[in-house]
């Protein structure tokens, strides 16, 4: 469908600012911790159901939260464009709604309740300018996204049921281009052990192995690592990645500690596989594991995919056209 100035003109004086803002305010000031999301899912669910829009609540394997799915048909037949978002927001103390201005804050403002209110905005529109001439707009929204409180269990289940459209939205705060390629994600956690119990450094048996030694030792390797990664590189997805945002041993300065705890992070680009990552970090950690004598526990917690968008697709010239007709650039 070609986009005419009038269309863009229509759509562009239907958007209803107060409205848009409404409707982000009421889903922030629903406190929504991921795996908790349900006042935020049955506000969502008020909002589109008193605005005269069916609404369906697929539990999808988290029924304390059920999805919110809400359709936008056209008389013609036609391919499905989904919006989808998540409703959860990471576990920070709440914070309330505020609109000062052009300015709005609060829990999951940007990620991603601002977004899924102006996908809402955006199916009434269509609906009011009466703008979709074929096909239908199917609006998705679910709890459990954010790790490590969530994994994507839900929307996995979404997918399985097949509540997918033939090309997705997904409206996160990166918001003014469209994404082509993205790494995938994994957090991982080690806990490193010796067998003996705590005991005065200078009663530690000499053949004990230090953990705290084999953890600076594990940070190294993970140096090499990272070194090596970041070689593999995308112009616009950047650098494979290995990262450590915690390291934690010991209790006092004289007593030999039990335990060396390390977290982290691993990203990846497409073409490298999710398998092939967990296999080559457990197959360090066996080494470590050989090289300091001690005994090492590692989850390697998958998060999401990486992904490559063909930017031959329809959709990807469709959107940069309707975002440009709008924008004006
Ligand atoms: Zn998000």
């Amino acid at each position: 469908m070609k986009i005419t100035p009038a269309i863009a003109h229509a759509v562009k004086s239907a958007v209803n600012r107060q409205r848009l803002i409404d409707t982000a305010v009421r889903l922030i000031a629903a406190p929504s911790w991921t795996g908790e999301a349900e006042k935020a899912c049955d506000c969502l669910d008020q909002i589109l159901s008193s605005d005269g829009w069916e609404v369906d609540r697929p539990a999808a394997g988290h029924p304390r939260s059920s999805a919110v799915v809400t359709h936008l048909k056209s008389s013609r037949p036609g391919r499905i464009l989904q919006f989808n978002g998540h409703l959860d927001t990471v576990h920070l103390p709440f914070v309330e709604p505020k609109v000062n201005g052009d300015l709005m804050s609060g829990s999951g403002a940007s990620d991603m309740k601002g977004g899924i209110a102006a996908a809402v905005e955006a199916i009434r529109v269509l609906r009011d300018t009466n703008t979709l001439p074929a096909g239908s707009v199917m609006l998705t929204a679910h709890d459990l996204h954010e790790a490590p409180w969530g994994f994507g269990q839900q929307l996995d289940q979404l997918i399985r049921d097949r509540c997918v459209g033939d090309g997705i939205l997904l409206p996160e705060p990166l918001h003014d281009r469209l994404p082509v390629v993205g790494r995938g994600g994994a957090t991982w956690k080690v806990t490193i052990r010796r067998s003996g119990p705590p005991v005065h450094e200078v009663m530690r048996p000499a053949d004990e192995p230090s953990v705290i030694a084999a953890g600076a030792e594990l940070v190294a390797r993970l140096g090499r690592v990272g070194e090596r990664l970041a070689k593999k590189s995308d112009p616009l997805a950047g650098p494979e990645t290995v990262f450590i945002g915690q390291i934690h041993s010991g209790e006092i300065y004289n007593q030999y500690p039990q335990e060396c705890r390390l977290e982290g992070t691993r990203r990846w680009l497409p073409g490298t596989g999710r398998q092939q990552v967990e296999s080559e970090f457990r197959e360090l950690l066996a080494d470590l594991e050989r090289d300091t004598k001690t005994s090492i526990q590692a989850d390697f917690q998958f998060i999401r995919d990486d992904f490559h968008l063909d930017q031959n697709d329809p959709l990807v010239d469709a959107f940069q056209r309707a975002y440009e007709s709008v924008v004006g650039s």
